[in-house]
Formats: structure tokens, C-alpha cells, sequence
């Protein structure tokens, strides 16, 4: 089965770590440069993205996570995760950083106080029906992206929630908290994908 990781600093790791495991994967929390070498594919949870890109510098993984991204590594960002996948993001905390690689913009905390949180029922065409019960929790949106990303959702107002640039892919909002499997299951399609290739190579 897949060997995968969730980035473990900060934020909604069990989760995840109980969607990729229900869909058999080889699941573990990564904190730490020898962890992520061990795995094939890397989820950045849904959390605070200032407080996880601090703690991942602490950690010695924020080079890391880059080489990795670089190598192509398969990742999957929700929420706070997407922002930490934005190469460019708008309302960031002084000093904040990101991984980067996917070439977009990522405006974080977009939706004001009255919608700081709502679920939708969203159509999202590369997975089909029914559409994804997405649930947003202070969420981002990602207002502007480069020609090889490829927006996969987005609201009636026309701000995309969902998008992927060749391993990377990233959800504004929470599939790991309300039983929506599909992305996790595309993730761990591209970490298999990849290793059928290496083994070919090799
Ligand atoms: N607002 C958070 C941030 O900017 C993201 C919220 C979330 O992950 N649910 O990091």
C-alpha cells in the first residue's frame, strides 16, 4: 500500500490520517526530516498556516518539504495546507512563508466574519457525481494561477476552491471531515502512479 504522511505540527492530522488509512493506505504523522524521507506522499493539513510554517521552519523541514516538492512528491494541501502550497499568498502575517510550487495566489481568511464558516454542495467535473459536501472554516480562495495549474472547483462567485499543478493539489475546505473521500483517493492515485514509474526506471 501507499506509504504516506501527514504533515504533524499543527492542525487537523487525525483526520487525515483516518481517511488515507480507511483507504488502505500505509498512513503516518511526519515531523521530521528522516519521517518525510520515508514516505511517498505528503497531506498538509487544515490548521493555522502561520503557525504551521513557523513550526515547520523550527523543525528543520521547511527545505525539506521544498526538496521534496521539487522531486515531485505527490502532496495534498486543505485549507491552511493550500496556502502553504501557494507560491504567492495575500494576507499573510508578517514574515509568514510557504512551501510554494504551485504557481497560484492564495488570498487567506477571504470569506468575511459572517461566512467565516459555511458548507456548500459543490460541482467539482473530475470527479463526477454527486457533487462534494465541502465544508470552508475561515478558508482561502485562490484568486489568481499560472498555466500549468489547473482549477478543479469553484463558488457560484467565481472564486476557485479546488486546484492541482502536476503532484500538487489543493482544497480550500475539508474533505477529511465529512467522509468525502475522492481527493484523498486521487492523492494516493498520483503517489501510486509515481512509483510505478520508479519501479519501471529502476
Ligand atoms: N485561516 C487559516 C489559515 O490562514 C486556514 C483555516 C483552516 O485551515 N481551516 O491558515
Amino acid at each position: 500500500s501507499a506509504r504516506v504522511g501527514v504533515l504533524a505540527l499543527q492542525g487537523d492530522v487525525r483526520e487525515h490520517l483516518a481517511v488515507l488509512t480507511a483507504l488502505g493506505a500505509d498512513a503516518r504523522p511526519v515531523r521530521r526530516p528522516q519521517e518525510l524521507a520515508a514516505v511517498e506522499g505528503l497531506v498538509l493539513p487544515g490548521g493555522e498556516s502561520s503557525v504551521i510554517d513557523k513550526l515547520a521552519r523550527a523543525f528543520g523541514m521547511q527545505q525539506p518539504i521544498r526538496e521534496a516538492i521539487a522531486a515531485g512528491m505527490p502532496m495534498y494541501g486543505t485549507c491552511a495546507g493550500l496556502i502553504l502550497l501557494a507560491d504567492r499568498i495575500d494576507g499573510a502575517i508578517e514574515g509568514q512563508q510557504t512551501f510554494g510550487g504551485l504557481d497560484a495566489r492564495v488570498a487567506r481568511n477571504v470569506f468575511g466574519s459572517q461566512t467565516a464558516s459555511f458548507e456548500t454542495d459543490l460541482d467539482v467535473p473530475t470527479l463526477g457525481d454527486p457533487p462534494v459536501h465541502a465544508v470552508f472554516i475561515r478558508a482561502p480562495a485562490v484568486t489568481e494561477w499560472g498555466p500549468d495549474a489547473e482549477p478543479l472547483a469553484s463558488l457560484p462567485d467565481g472564486r476557485v476552491v479546488a486546484i492541482e499543478q502536476g503532484a500538487l493539489l489543493g482544497t480550500a475546505f475539508h474533505p477529511e471531515s465529512t467522509g468525502e473521500t475522492r481527493f484523498h483517493a486521487r492523492f494516493l492515485d498520483r503517489v501510486r502512479n509515481r512509483r510505478g514509474a520508479d519501479v519501471v526506471a529502476s
